[in-house]
């Protein structure tokens, strides 16, 4: 079975990256549920977190919080929320771990599940912004 995101690490998918190291990306999410609403994952192929080492969550989270603070920076957003599903059931769409790190806006609504499509060009322009504060 091929995977979305092992397909944007391979390069075989466009992504938009704001981050790398050798175990993890960032990457803004195609279908935002807010503007600069991005996504850290492991380079590893697993599904859920409970899949991984207790060492390896830990390292993944431990980048979050360098990338909400550019994000948040890039975007003027308020605030933001974390989230990490696991399983169908629990609404994780691509079975690779991933956290999304969603930015909250003050004059806005925080409706979780209406999602925009947005144009690659402004996935380019928003990564490369983000990417200047990290
Ligand atoms: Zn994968």
């Amino acid at each position: 079975m091929t995977c979305i995101f092992c397909d944007i690490l391979s390069g075989d998918r466009e992504g938009h990256f704001l981050y790398e190291d050798e175990n993890h990306v960032a990457f803004l999410d195609k279908y935002p549920i807010d503007h600069g609403h991005s996504l850290v994952i492991p380079r590893n192929h697993h599904e859920r977190i409970t899949e991984m080492t207790s060492e390896n969550v830990g390292k993944l989270f431990s980048i979050v919080p360098k990338i909400a603070k550019a994000i948040l920076e890039a975007t003027g957003a308020d605030a933001f929320s974390l989230a990490q599903n696991n399983g169908r059931e629990a609404k994780q769409i691509i079975p690779h771990v991933h956290i999304h790190i969603i930015p909250r806006y003050k004059n806005k609504g925080t409706i979780w599940t209406k999602r925009e499509i947005s144009k690659s060009e402004e996935l380019e322009e928003l990564s490369k912004k983000i990417k200047n504060f990290i």
